[in-house]
């Protein structure tokens, strides 16, 4: 659903807050980190929890947590999600796609966990880094 001032109808009366457009924002340390993190991996999946700071109109990602009980395979990557402590710091996680593909498999969408899911697919240079909300939809990673 679109939001906006284009909204026919008594809009003075809605009671909700407008929907903000959140930005998603990495720290260089992240994106140096999950490039190195994918290519120790490589072949395999690797897999990491996303750490950082919601904010009204952002979301900040700004460390990398290993988890626990992680497991890894050519087209399989993932960790129980139910052994994750309930954490506001988590805002999602990051895997790697050694198969090169930039887009989330039905598995992934199926497993989403927080926010943000982080895909980098081979050869892991910073352009193969790719951010996708719980719809699967692309969102813009903004570089600090
Ligand atoms: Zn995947």
């Amino acid at each position: 659903m679109r939001f906006g001032f284009f909204k026919k109808g008594n809009d003075r009366n809605d009671v909700e807050p407008k929907k903000i457009k959140k930005v998603v924002t990495i720290t260089s340390n992240v994106i140096d980190g999950l490039i190195s993190y994918s290519k120790m991996h490589h072949p395999y999946e690797g897999i990491l929890i996303l750490e950082g700071e919601r904010k009204r109109t952002e979301i900040l990602i700004n460390n990398l947590v290993i988890p626990p009980f992680s497991v890894h395979g050519p087209f399989y990557s993932g960790f129980p999600i139910n052994e994750l402590p309930f954490d506001l710091k988590y805002v999602g996680t990051a895997h790697s796609h050694p198969s090169g593909s930039s887009q989330p498999s039905l598995e992934d969408l199926n497993h989403f966990y927080g926010l943000i899911s982080i895909i980098i697919c081979h050869p892991y240079d910073e352009s193969d880094i790719h951010a996708y909300d719980s719809n699967g939809r692309e969102v813009d990673l903004i570089r600090r």
